[in-house]
Order: structure tokens, then sequence, then C-alpha cells
């Protein structure tokens, strides 16, 4: 794999050209030390050194609204048409969780009965990749066995050094890509490898890592627990924790109709941590109480996603620790089910 140095004087043009033929979606300032990823539409709009964005870019491949098909009622039959194509993107400086996330949203959608809006906005997107060297406190990733420099997911990864980033390719895509940048970049000189080095070797350290050492096996054995309806006495149910999360992808069918016979069908994120997620037509509810949807929750972030597809629901990319409003920490539940099975 080869390395480049691309100067940060370099950019401006680079983002020029990116936005000749694609979108550009990269991290923007929204407020103090507030950043989400939003279409740029200056090159100065790019946030080059951010913490991580206060919202995962997931809504780029999995909208938080997003037309399904327009549906018309002709002379006896129902006309469906497509509700519009994925335009080129290219998604620039996504940090080491939220490409680990895509990696877990990806056998979601591409799965058994693979999701066409997903593939179409996936497969016109370019990941940007771009290694974390300023981890937040709630940050905890390491714990799932990667770090602040991995590139597990991206096309082409990005690494902050001084004067600019280091630059390299890790697909096909990624390759293509770089090549066509070739006259922006120059060769990497080796004080330039070994400031990464240390950069991202501090960064590694600054990270919490938990020990997971027997949690989904206490779980596996432990549905039923008085653990969830301690914990759900302080929980508000208001699913800010899933709507800020890079791996929850659940969502809710419906259809919008100005006229009787033609209309569009849409899907809206939805939340397990609401009443009515899993509410049936009969009135019959599965989790009828917030410790049945709180469980649900973290089994899927610590068991569902592993036993499905081998990979943990969750990336430690912190956010559900610094928005939920009343503190539940799933750092904290980590150690308590590592302490309780340790007990056991
Ligand atoms: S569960 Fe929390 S820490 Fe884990 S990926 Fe989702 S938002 Fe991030
Ligand atoms: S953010 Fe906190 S209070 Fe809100 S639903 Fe999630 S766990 Fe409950």
């Amino acid at each position: 794999m080869n390395k480049y140095f691309l100067a940060k004087e370099k950019l401006p043009r680079l983002f020029e050209l990116i936005m000749a033929d694609s979108c550009l979606v990269a991290p923007r300032q929204i407020s103090g030390h507030r950043y989400l990823f939003a279409p740029v539409l200056q090159a100065e709009e790019v946030a080059l050194d951010y913490t991580n964005s206060h919202l995962p870019p997931k809504n780029y491949l999995f909208p938080q609204t997003q037309a399904m098909f327009l549906f018309q009622q002709g002379e006896g039959e129902l006309r469906i048409s497509p509700a519009g194509a994925a335009s080129r993107t290219v998604l620039w400086g996504i940090r080491p969780c939220d490409l680990q996330a895509i990696n877990a949203l990806d056998p979601v959608f591409f799965g058994d009965y693979p999701d066409p809006l997903y593939r179409q906005k996936r497969e016109n997107t370019l990941l940007v990749g771009q290694a974390c060297d300023r981890p937040a406190a709630q940050c905890f990733c390491s714990t799932f066995g990667y770090g602040p420099d991995s590139s597990a997911g991206a096309d082409i990864m990005l690494y902050p050094c001084t004067g600019g980033f280091l630059i390299a390719a890790f697909s096909p895509r990624g390759e293509e890509a770089l090549a066509s940048w070739q006259p922006l970049l120059l060769p990497v000189r080796p004080e330039q490898e070994q400031e990464v080095g240390q950069t991202l070797a501090v960064a590694s350290q600054a990270v919490k890592k938990l020990d997971l050492n027997g949690v989904k096996e206490w779980l596996d054995k432990n549905f039923q627990s008085p653990y969830w309806t301690e914990l759900a006495r302080r929980c508000l149910g208001c699913g800010i924790c899933t709507y800020s999360c890079p791996t929850c992808h659940c969502f809710d069918i419906f259809d919008y109709s100005r006229k009787q016979e033609e209309g569009v069908r849409y899907r809206g994120w939805d939340s397990c941590m609401f009443a009515d997620f899993t509410l049936m037509a009969g009135g019959h509810n599965p989790r009828p109480d917030r410790a049945a949807r709180l469980r649900n929750r973290f089994m899927h972030k610590l068991k569902y996603h592993l036993d499905r597809y081998n990979l943990a629901g969750c990336t430690g990319c912190g956010r559900c620790v610094r928005l939920c409003p009343v503190n539940i920490d799933i750092r904290e539940i980590i150690s308590d089910l590592k302490e309780v099975a340790t007990r056991e």
C-alpha cells in the first residue's frame, strides 16, 4: 500500500475536483466544539481537525427519512416507480468508529434480503476515513478490537500530520480515486511516517479499553435479570441513544398520500426504546416495559449483533454516553455485567 503526502494548501483544489462530479459530505463546525457531517459548498467549510462529530454520518447511507417508491392507482392497476437515484458522494473525514459502524451495518442491509436503497447509496459513496488523533473522553473503541488508526472499511485513509495528511488507498475504488488526485500528492518523508506513528500511539493510549471477557456469555444465560429493571428506573425512553448511534438501524414504514390515487412510501428511523416499537395490531407488546426495551438495546449492542454477524453492535463511539440525559452509560453497564459475570 503506497502512502503519499497531501499538503493542506492542496486541499481546496482537491475539494473542487471532488465537487466537480460528486457531492462532498464532510464534518463542518456547527457551533463551538460541535461538528456535523453536511454537504460542502466551499472548500473552507470542511473541518480538518475535529473531535468526533456530534452525530455519525450514517444518514448519508441510511437517511433518517427516505422515500422508498412512488405509487399511483391507474385504471385497474397500481403503478410503482422508483423514488430517485443515489448521487455520487464522497464521505470525507470519517473517524474509525464510524467506519466500523458501516462495517456493522453492511451485513444487515446486504444480508438475506438485500436492501436496494442502502446498496444504491453504498455503491455510489467513496468512504474517506480519518485516523483519530484526538479521541474524546467518552471514546472506548479499543474495547472492540480496533482503534484510532484503524482503516477497516475505508476506501481511502487520511493520517493527520504537520502541514496536511498522509493519504493511502485501501480498496480498488480508493486506488482509482487516488490515481486521479496524483498531481496533488507528494512522496512521504520518513519523519512524517514517524510523526504519524507517534501521534496515533498517543491517541491509542488515551482511548479507554474495557474488558469484555465473560460479558456476552453472561448475557447468553441471563435474559431474565433484575439488573435491567433497576437500570430502567432512570431511563426516560427518549430514544436519543438510538438516534445518535452509528449502528442502530431500526425503521418504520409509512405511506404519504395527498391525493387518494397516488402517494409515496417512506421509511423513517424508529427506536426500540419507544413503547409502540413492538406494539402489535392486536394490542400485545412483547416488550411491554422500559426494562424490556433497555435490555433489548444492550442485548443488541453486546450479544445479538455478535450472534448474527460476528461483529459487535457497538463501536465505542461514546455518543450515547455523551447524550443520554440521565447518564445511562454503556461503559458502566459493561463493567457491571463483567463484575456480575466474574462473581457468579
Ligand atoms: S451504543 Fe453508544 S457507544 Fe456504542 S456505537 Fe452506539 S452510540 Fe456509540
Ligand atoms: S438516551 Fe438514556 S434516557 Fe434516553 S432512551 Fe436512551 S438510555 Fe433511556
